[in-house]
């Protein structure tokens, strides 16, 4: 059974992309080798053992830090029970997730009802369920793998300035079925301009606006 460095699990609305809205289980993984310079977990990038700490205490802090303790399928399902929480979406998040294999812990919540959705960089190879849905938000300082293009379901882009449309646009060209791929644009850290040109290019593609909600209503 694997063991996941986990920094935090809350229960909370999804505040981004196609399943923005939906209460949902958030399982934030410990480590992050991408470093955006615009990150807002930052405190996820390393994942040293001297942070390391009981799952009680991961499980009870309240600040965020880059303090994190291993916890296995057995110990998450029982967690979950304990919490008695209502949502029924685990979003798995980082950090990056995809520095782990997620296969084991998105198939066994599958099999329990859960539906699992994993938000990644795309820099690593993604192992998990097939039903597992794959939320991409890619980096233009770091290469998107195509297989991650693949077998994303929606593609969830920050953007700052008009010229990070350019890296978008080159990943969208592997794409054969565009039909079967949700777009959104996303403003980084609510830049005025940034959603100026997320709602103009929206406008003129036919995509979709993802503006963090959870952000502006200022919960978890
Ligand atoms: S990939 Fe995500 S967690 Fe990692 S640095 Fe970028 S925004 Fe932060």
């Amino acid at each position: 059974m694997y063991y996941y460095p986990i920094n935090e699990i809350f229960q909370t609305i999804q505040g981004e992309g196609y399943y923005s809205g939906t209460p949902s289980i958030f399982i934030r993984l410990q480590g992050c080798p991408v470093h955006c310079k615009w990150c807002d977990t930052k405190y996820t990038w390393t994942c040293n053992n001297k942070d390391k700490i009981s799952n009680k205490e991961m499980i009870t802090k309240k600040k965020k830090d880059k303090k994190w303790s291993y916890m296995n399928l057995k110990e998450i399902l029982l967690l979950l029970k304990t919490k008695k929480w209502t949502a029924r979406h685990i979003v798995i998040t980082g950090g990056e997730p995809c520095l782990y294999n997620l296969l084991e812990i998105t198939t066994e919540l599958e099999k329990k009802g859960y539906r699992c959705q994993i938000e990644t960089s795309g820099t690593k190879l993604i192992i998990c369920s097939i039903k597992t849905w794959i939320t991409l938000s890619p980096k233009k300082h770091q290469k998107t793998l195509d297989t991650s293009i693949l077998r994303s379901n929606e593609i969830k882009y920050p953007i700052l300035k008009e010229e990070d449309l350019l890296y978008l646009e080159n990943i969208l060209k592997k794409i054969e079925n565009k039909k079967k791929h949700h777009i959104f644009l996303q403003p980084i850290s609510q830049n005025k301009n940034a959603i100026k040109i997320c709602i103009k290019q929206c406008i003129i593609k036919n995509w979709r606006l993802s503006i963090q909600i959870h952000k502006y209503i200022k919960i978890q």
